[in-house]
């Protein structure tokens, strides 16, 4: 998988991708992480990737000719124009930062694992020229429901919770199958009994009519962790996870899991 970041600062980067899965991912060649410094598309002397808006009003906005040239530069082709619009390639997604985007969901992340490549389009200032958006973008994407000052953290949300998907990146510490969001969880009514069982992804057939299907499948955030000790000043892991019954702990913790949903994301039992 290859990523590249189209930014005003190159810089920030260098943390983030140095440490843990992303640093390892990047070593072994799982992903690689090109950064591409916006200003080297500029014409004139003063180097300016943003102008004032048109209508008015506050702030800046970055234009859309260096974006447009440093994507063509980075995949080699041309990317349209209004008299011949660019084909998309669908293994490569055209990605714009942007709070006012649609959001991004771990299904999102899931999707972009399986393309080749991602460019990512860090946006600055009041925001981007909405022809970005248009017609250079493939997609539109906010990571949240507030506004950050760049859009660099945003495509460093985006190429962690990416990478960690790709087959390999979490070596043998652990497993993306089961995470918050990700387990589909057998919602069937199961009457307290059976494990969590893990249905490995699989879409339930779509419903014909309009009643919701008797089987839901739900992404529920993940189960509460415990390490030891099993007694911190006095705060104790619950007595089933020590007793070592694998049913009883699947239970509990399917069970844990769905409370911790409905505390604290209940929307996404709605959903
Ligand atoms: N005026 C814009 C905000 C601009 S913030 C608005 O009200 O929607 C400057 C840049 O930060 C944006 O162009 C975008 O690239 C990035 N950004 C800010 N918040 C973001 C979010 N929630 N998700 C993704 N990108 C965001």
């Amino acid at each position: 998988m290859r990523f590249d970041l189209i930014t005003i600062f190159p810089e920030f980067f260098a943390g983030p991708l140095d440490h843990g899965i992303l640093r390892r991912a990047r070593e072994t060649s799982l992903v690689d992480v090109q950064i591409q410094d916006l200003r080297v598309f500029t014409k004139d002397r003063h180097r300016s990737v943003d102008d004032r808006p048109f209508g008015g009003g506050e702030g800046m906005v970055l234009k859309p000719e260096p974006l447009f040239e440093a994507a063509e530069a980075l995949l080699g082709r041309g990317l349209g124009s209004a008299e011949q619009p660019a084909v998309d390639d669908p293994k490569t997604a055209i990605v714009l930062m942007s709070a006012a985007g649609t959001l991004f969901r771990q299904e999102t992340a899931r999707r972009y694992a399986h393309l080749d490549r991602i460019v990512l389009l860090c946006g600055r200032y009041e925001g981007v020229d909405e022809r970005v958006a248009e017609h250079l973008a493939t997609e539109e994407i906010s990571v949240g429901d507030y506004v950050l000052s760049g859009g660099e953290l945003p495509a460093m949300l985006v190429i962690d919770a990416v990478t960690r998907l790709l087959p390999g990146a979490l070596g043998n510490e652990a497993s993306s199958q089961n995470e918050s969001f990700s387990a589909v969880h057998d919602m069937q009514a199961r009457g307290g009994g059976g494990a969590l069982r893990e249905t490995s992804g699989q879409a339930s057939p779509a419903p014909t009519g309009s009643r919701p299907p008797m089987e839901e499948s739900t992404a529920l955030l993940d189960f509460p962790h415990y390490t030891r000790p099993a007694d911190f000043r006095g705060w104790k892991v619950p007595d089933v996870l020590i007793g070592g019954n694998h049913a009883e702990v699947a239970n509990w913790r399917r069970a844990a899991a769905l409370e911790k949903t409905q505390r604290n994301r209940p929307d996404l039992l709605l959903r």
